[in-house]
């Protein structure tokens, strides 16, 4: 049987209630929203691809624009909330006031963070809150950190130790957060690889991923070719789960189907149909929680129309997983390649 783990697909059987709706037609409440409550950062990657938004619209989610999100997201019934960047988005004020409410309120979270401003009083609150927490570190030393991060300040040490901190209390009191390392790949970093899986194996997380940053000659071939077979050899050895999409190349799919499972919410309040049509193409975009509370955006008029209007040409450029969870609908549900009431 396909290992029962957070990276299987199928998993989006579990949501059949809401699957049913959406092959009816319908918008169902999202399961989960992906929230960006500041676009600003306290670093500087180079590859970064908000940049120019960020320079643009320096901005920070209110704490009552928050909470008000926060509870229509529980009127909604949905399930888990991400934090992520739009910028670094535990450095909001009020982050950990939010994720104390989701904690209470029984919303899961997952944080997407650079890992510098983990609060150690915090470091329950989130391990106990949270699904996962994923650390774009890009680098295995303080000299790499520095040129591909950019901080201000050496942080890549703090960054390591609150890692370590956040999987020792996991330990202790037996969360099921699940603790990852990403590595954006290029030419500043693919000579590190070694050095960053066996520094993911002594900090003893769960899984280190790698993506190749391959616009504006950030990345040689020649470079993700040598990364590619590095890696590959240290899966064989490894003990925690490597994985990389390199080489991955954007499938060409029938109209999205999935898209309204997760709702996207900007940090100057923009909502769009998904989480790549944010900030690209006004043409998707559903409204701004400013104008109009979330919970009158979701399922409206507008949501509909532009969810009906969708071009699938447009995703053609995304790597997505939606993709693959439309798959498993279009298996299952509409092909029944299972024959689901045969049980
Ligand atoms: S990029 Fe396309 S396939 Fe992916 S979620 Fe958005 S609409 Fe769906």
């Amino acid at each position: 049987m396909t290992a029962i783990t957070p990276f299987n697909k199928l998993k989006i059987i579990a949501h059949s209630n809401k699957i049913f709706q959406l092959l009816e037609g319908k918008i169902p409440a999202p399961v989960r929203i992906v929230l960006e409550p500041t676009n600003l950062c306290n670093h500087n990657c180079f590859f970064c691809s908000y940049t120019n938004f960020r320079s643009e619209n320096k901005v920070f989610l209110p704490n009552e624009k928050l909470f008000e999100l926060a509870k229509d997201f529980k009127k909604l019934g949905v399930k888990s909330v991400s934090l992520v960047g739009g910028g670094e988005p535990m450095i909001h004020p009020d982050i950990y006031d939010l994720i104390r409410w989701f904690y209470k309120n029984k919303i899961f979270i997952s944080i997407t963070t650079n890992g510098s401003s983990i609060r150690e009083a915090e470091i329950d609150t989130i391990v106990r809150a949270s699904t996962y927490i994923r650390v774009s570190l890009n680098a295995a030393s303080t000299e790499t950190h520095n040129l591909v991060n950019a901080p201000k300040n050496d942080q890549f040490e703090r960054i390591i130790n609150n890692i370590e901190k956040l999987r020792i209390h996991r330990d202790k009191v037996g969360a099921n957060m699940l603790i990852g390392i990403r590595n954006a790949i290029h030419d500043k970093n693919f000579h590190e690889i070694e050095h960053m899986v066996a520094l993911a194996e002594k900090l003893k997380v769960d899984y280190i991923m790698f993506a190749a940053v391959l616009w504006e000659f950030a990345a040689s071939r020649e470079s993700i070719d040598i990364a590619h077979r590095k890696i590959e050899e240290l899966k064989k050895k490894s003990r925690i789960k490597i994985s990389h999409s390199f080489y991955k190349e954007p499938k060409r799919t029938p109209k999205c189907i999935s898209n309204p499972l997760i709702g996207t919410i900007s940090a100057n309040g923009d909502m769009y149909l998904c989480g790549f049509m944010d900030h690209a193409d006004g043409a998707y975009k559903i409204g701004n929680v400013y104008e109009e509370r979330f919970i009158n955006l979701w399922g409206s008029k507008k949501h509909y129309e532009v969810y009906n209007s969708q071009d699938p040409e447009y995703c053609t450029k995304y790597i997505c997983k939606m993709k693959e969870y439309d798959n498993v609908i279009r298996d299952v549900f509409v092909d029944d390649k299972m024959h689901i009431y045969s049980i």
